[in-house]
């Protein structure tokens, strides 16, 4: 980002600070403290792009979420989100697809200094070894984790999570056989291979029309505690905490800081809202079935049986949302 740019938003931030003062006192004296969740990609100081973020900054950005927040696991944000009441500024951290770089800085780090961490990797590019597309996109294959180094990520207390098969747009995804095999069957197939039970996911991109209804129902039935987006926004306590809303690692702290310190346009953040859809195209029975289908074993899942599902409702993108592709 340009310094100008950079220069704007901390102006911008130091304008409004008053208010942001207020909100957190007035949310901190209510047991309403947001709960953030941040999701980064790749830490490195080699072929920088949008979702890369160098050692230096990102070690920097770290330094100050210890001094300004409590740095707690998945689970944790969802107790304090579902306990109805917060007063401890509160912030986890994941990591989206799974880049071998991230194994020689951050997570190290992140690991010697305890600081818990969700990583969710896709299986078809770990097992076979391939680049994304969004960066084959760019001329620039980058590597990705090994089985090995997931599950050494795991013995070390890093928590594992699923991102699918190939890294799809679920949210044009309308086949049942398709969406089941990469949001259930190889989050399975990735259990099997660290030998760990998979508790969350993960939706490639996360922007709204990434999400898919049908996606929040399989998981929710299959038992998985929880379902990241990546639009942008925080999470209010008393909120769904089965789903929830992450924010950019932004690469540029100015960005970064300005999220996570009340910024007033935050609250214009609209939670995608899943059971809208969910109650009218897909009853429990029908997941149910795809469920069994998949403990019987049975492969011959097709498209036919559900190929269309009406329009889905996708609220407004709004401008002030705080995200990249996740
Ligand atoms: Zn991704």
């Amino acid at each position: 980002m340009p310094s100008w740019k950079s220069n704007l938003i901390e102006a911008y931030r130091i304008a409004s600070w008053p208010h942001r003062r207020w909100q957190y006192l007035n949310r901190y004296r209510n047991g309403k403290l947001p709960v953030y969740s941040l999701f980064y990609h790749r830490v490195a100081d080699t072929e920088l792009n949008p979702w890369t973020i160098s050692c230096d900054d990102f070690q920097r950005q770290i330094d100050w979420f210890q001094e300004n927040f409590e740095i707690v696991d998945l689970r944790e944000c969802q107790r304090r989100i579902n306990s109805g009441f917060n007063n401890r500024p509160t912030l986890s951290i994941t990591f989206d697809d799974g880049y071998a770089e991230n194994c020689e800085f951050a997570l190290p780090m992140l690991i010697e200094r305890s600081i818990p961490v969700t990583y969710f990797v896709t299986t078809y590019h770990t097992t076979e070894q391939q680049s994304f597309a969004h960066d084959l996109e760019r001329g620039a294959p980058l590597p990705v984790n090994t089985i090995e180094s997931l599950r050494a990520l795991d013995l070390a207390g890093v928590e594992i999570g699923a991102h699918t098969r190939t890294h799809p747009d679920l949210g044009q995804v309308t086949c049942e056989a398709e969406l089941v095999d990469e949001v259930i069957t190889a989050s399975r197939e990735m259990e099997r291979l660290i030998e760990r039970k998979i508790e969350y996911f993960a939706f490639p991109f996360g922007q709204y029309h990434n999400l898919n209804p049908r996606v929040f129902e399989l998981l929710r039935q299959a038992g998985f505690l929880g379902v990241c987006s990546a639009y942008g926004g925080w999470n209010d306590v008393g909120s769904d905490a089965f789903h929830i809303q992450r924010i950019h690692g932004d690469p540029d702290f100015t960005r970064m800081k300005n999220w996570l310190t009340y910024d007033p346009r935050i609250n214009k953040v609209q939670r995608y809202d899943y059971k809208q859809n969910a109650e009218i195209l897909h009853s429990e029975e029908a997941t149910s079935k795809s469920l069994r289908q998949i403990a019987d074993k049975e492969t011959d899942l097709t498209c036919e049986s559900s190929s269309s599902f009406p329009d889905l409702y996708v609220p407004p993108i709004d401008s002030t949302t705080t995200n990249q592709e996740g």
